[in-house]
């Protein structure tokens, strides 16, 4: 990867802004754009354009352009995922226990750096090199922690999520079936494996695919 000390730094800053502007075109659905288009839009002369990009490695091709995948791709490994994200993870039951060993290790952002639980059993144990801490010590250790995923029992789950708030966690991965309420600043993404289970039988029942060759 390109390290970011190579790229100047009035370059650097206006990274955040083409990359706003190549994911809104992504979204739209087109792969290319040239620099005259994106020097309208974002108010950068062109030929500013053509040399800060060249520092990406992209050169635009005449009559094509820049190829807008390829830069999104770059300025996402530039801009955040240099940074890794340290997360904790709430009950080593079976389902925390399964995620400790797995740790995202195909992802080497996102890693869970430490564990907590109720169990007087499972607190001061190693899994998968996560030291597991009493949840009484939750507030001691979340510092610089931001995201938690969220493995204890349903009823556990409000309760949990109040004091992971209260300590700055500001993004919950919840696997338990606890619909948990959080003020509007705080993302939750709510997977519950029994209900995606059930609706995927659900649809191969209700709505079978069609096999294209009959
Ligand atoms: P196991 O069979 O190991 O108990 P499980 O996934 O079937 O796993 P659950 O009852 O869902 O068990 O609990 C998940 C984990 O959450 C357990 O390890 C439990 O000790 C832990 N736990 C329960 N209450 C809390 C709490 N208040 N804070 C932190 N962890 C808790």
């Amino acid at each position: 990867m390109l390290s970011q000390n190579k790229i100047p730094q009035a370059t650097a800053k206006r990274l955040p802004l083409y990359y706003r502007f190549l994911n809104n075109l992504h979204i739209q659905g087109k792969s290319r754009v040239s620099s005259k288009e994106l020097s309208d839009a974002i108010k950068v002369d062109s030929a500013t354009i053509r040399r800060d990009f060249s520092y990406f490695g992209a050169l635009g091709k005449k009559g094509y352009g820049y190829n807008v995948e390829y830069l999104l791709g770059f300025f996402r490994k530039t801009l955040d995922q240099d940074e890794n994200t340290p997360v904790a993870l709430i009950g080593v039951g079976n389902l925390g226990t399964a995620f400790l060993n797995y740790n995202f290790t195909k992802n080497n952002n996102t890693k869970i750096e430490i564990a907590f639980d109720a169990d007087a059993d499972k607190v001061g144990k190693e899994i998968g090199d996560i030291q597991v801490h009493h949840i009484n010590d939750l507030e001691k250790h979340l510092e610089h922690i931001e995201v938690a995923i969220l493995t204890v029992p349903l009823s556990e789950a409000q309760n949990i999520t109040d004091r992971l708030i209260q300590a700055g966690v500001n993004g919950i991965l919840n696997f338990t079936p606890a619909r948990i309420t959080v003020p509007e600043n705080v993302r939750v993404h709510h997977i519950d494996l029994a209900v995606e289970l059930q609706s995927l039988a659900y649809f191969m029942k209700h709505y079978p695919l069609e096999n294209s060759d009959e």
